[in-house]
């Protein structure tokens, strides 16, 4: 048997010399945009934390300076990534100012008439940090009196630490302004599922993978994430109005909340002296995710358009250039609402066809297949799919509506993965006579088909050596030919993982941010946790008392189900524990053992004692490198 690594198939070498055939003119608009305006920057972006460690350096990305996709990337992915290389600080206005390339996402400086703000904050202090130093390098020392994050999502707020402190916060130096609903979605959305979504994420983003051009070679909406811990400081003031306009430091702003868009908390900025119009990552050089293959929520496609209309009519007219959090400026009245144009009319495009073929009862893979841009769409470079797909974009819209349920009954109570494959291998007359034929199409280069059985065989025989390799060479057939950086990332880093298994475990994971936490969601985090296993039929209702915020709260375990809710004065119970939010944190931190906290007087406990052990041990632990092309394991 024979399969070829880290090479392009004659077929998917003859695939990418299709689509660079058929690829939109060049119009070399995007590469001058992309420039335009740059003032300096560090050599490759190279930011280091202070022990030395590499916290992000594009060196490695080198390989992307030849103009010329090689057979191992498709194309258009091959040119996004040559864009997504441009790093430093460029001036976009008189007054505004970007940092890009130094982290997944990029930062905005808004000059003041004594001062300057951030619009965003980058994912960590490490990046954030070097950027502003970049900024005050060009610009002067200009104090930096505001925060804004544009959304709530943590590449645009974890570097916040990096820009001021809580100190500066607290003195009133430093404001910090957010959309509604910020804190809530910021600390929400990814905590949950923040394990799963973590290692999903590595899918996505193929940060774990290696970087080059038969690996990974971009992210769509940059180049990767940075290595560092985000942070979190709290916002001093919401937008909670539709529009709401403000004076800062003499520079009038503008903000429209778009809420439900890109992410739950969102808000775009309208600076009317630069007729700057700045979208967050709602109108960005890529078409987005309406549910990003890490897994979060699905968005609502029919909002994110409107809103996007909404900008354009409120603020077209006035509009000279278009910026957003990610990649580069539109400059130009007609271009710029070309642009806007074009990006709503993405999103109400995927919305309305979706839904109208689901409604003459076509299935998500059906729709996906078939629903392809218009050429009008379909031309235009930044509405191509380096980060979101129309495929996984259709699937979303249908999952928003009507679940994953496809309401074929076949599909109401499949047989799990290993039983199934076990099955479809054994009616496809074996391992042997399976694999034979798949080697056959895969030399045909039928690789999602390959992919597809081959996942049952792996499924059936994890320890079938060719089956894994045959496996992992389709998928990285699939990973070259990918428009979307995403799906790259996925299908390399899937290869990788037949080949070597997944990741080692990384210690607990899921700690992160706990201190953020509100009572409410740390108890509900908490009760996600229980093992059923180990809770069988036990039954005890424990009291907290957290003596700085004086709340009391009642968990009940019953059912294996643990439910908790906030009550007026100390409930009765079988045990009551008084203690502080921060000793509880650094108790399920495993910082702090209960003993040591009961011994120096950080936990007071009442009634039956031995409960909070027990409480505690019935608490799972995550490693963090579940299984994907595996089975994952099944935990008691
Ligand atoms: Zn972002």
């Amino acid at each position: 048997m024979s399969t070829i690594q880290n090479c392009a198939h004659p077929a998917t070498a003859g695939f990418q010399r299709l689509v660079a055939r058929q690829q939109p003119p060049e119009d070399r608009e995007d590469d001058a945009d992309a420039w335009r305006g740059f003032m300096g920057s560090m050599d490759d972006a190279a930011i280091k934390r202070a022990d030395g460690g590499s916290v992000w350096n594009l060196a490695a990305y080198g390989f992307l300076a030849d103009a010329e996709a090689p057979d191992t990337v498709n194309p258009i992915l091959w040119r996004q990534a040559r864009l997504n290389r441009a790093h430093g600080l460029f001036q976009v206005t008189e007054r505004i100012f970007q940092v890009r390339g130094f982290d997944l996402a990029n930062i905005t400086f808004i000059e003041t008439d004594h001062g300057v703000m951030a619009f965003d904050a980058l994912m960590v202090p490490e990046t954030a940090a070097a950027a502003l130093a970049l900024y005050r390098k060009h610009r002067g020392d200009r104090p930096l009196h505001t925060v804004i994050y544009s959304h709530s999502h943590v590449d645009h707020f974890g570097g916040v630490t990096g820009l001021v402190s809580q100190d500066d916060v607290d003195a009133g130096r430093v404001q910090i302004i957010a959309p509604a609903g910020f804190m809530q979605s910021a600390v929400a959305e990814n905590v949950m599922a923040g394990v799963a979504m973590a290692r999903r994420a590595q899918f996505q983003f193929g940060n774990t993978l290696p970087i080059g051009p038969a690996a990974q070679v971009d992210s769509g909406l940059g180049k990767n994430i940075p290595r560092g811990r985000p942070g979190l400081l709290a916002p001093t003031r919401e937008i909670t109005q539709k529009h709401e306009c403000m004076v800062i430091d003499g520079l009038e702003v503008e903000f429209q909340l778009t809420p439900e868009t890109e992410a739950p908390a969102e808000m775009h900025l309208f600076i009317p002296s630069e007729n700057a119009l700045n979208l967050a990552e709602n109108a960005t050089h890529t078409l987005h995710n309406l549910c990003p293959l890490r897994g979060a929520k699905v968005r609502d496609s029919l909002a994110w358009s409107k809103y996007l209309n909404e900008a354009l009519h409120r603020y077209g007219p006035r509009t000279e250039v278009i910026l957003a959090q990610h990649h580069w400026p539109t400059w130009g009245r007609e271009r710029a609402v070309r642009f806007l144009a074009e990006q709503r009319d993405m999103y109400r495009f995927l919305h309305d066809q979706t839904v109208r073929l689901m409604n003459h009862g076509c299935k998500p893979a059906e729709i996906a297949e078939r629903l392809q841009w218009p050429d009008g769409l379909a031309e235009r470079w930044h509405a191509r799919g380096y980060y979101g797909t129309v495929s996984h974009n259709v699937k979303a819209i249908y999952q928003h509506y009507l679940s994953w349920y496809d309401a074929h009954p076949a599909n109401l109570n499949k047989l799990p993965p290993v039983e199934g494959a076990r099955k479809y291998v054994a009616y496809m007359g074996g391992a042997q006579a399976l694999l034979g034929k798949a080697q056959a199409d895969f030399e045909r280069g039928e690789f999602r088909w390959v992919a597809e059985v081959m996942a049952h065989l792996v499924y059936a025989e994890p320890a079938n050596q060719p089956a894994r390799e045959l496996a992992a060479a389709a998928l990285e057939q699939l990973g070259f030919q990918a428009e979307s950086a995403t799906w790259r990332n996925a299908y390399l880093l899937g290869a990788q993982e037949y080949r070597v298994g997944p990741p080692p475990a990384s210690g607990q994971a899921g700690a992160a941010m706990l201190a953020a936490l509100p009572n409410e969601l740390l108890f509900d985090l908490l009760a996600m946790r229980v093992v059923a296993g180990r809770a069988k039929d036990l039954r005890f209702d424990i009291g907290w008392h957290f003596q700085e915020s004086h709340e009391h709260w009642v968990c009940s375990l019953s059912n294996g189900a643990l439910s908790s809710i906030r009550l007026e004065i100390a409930p009765v119970a079988d045990l009551t524990v008084t203690t502080s939010r921060a000793t509880l944190d650094a108790l399920l931190a495993h910082q702090l053992q209960p003993a040591q906290a009961l011994a120096n007087g950080r936990l007071m406990l009442d009634g039956q004692v031995q409960l909070l052990p027990l409480f505690f041990g019935l608490l799972d632990r995550f490693s963090g490198n579940f299984a994907v092309v595996d089975a994952a394991e099944m935990p008691q």
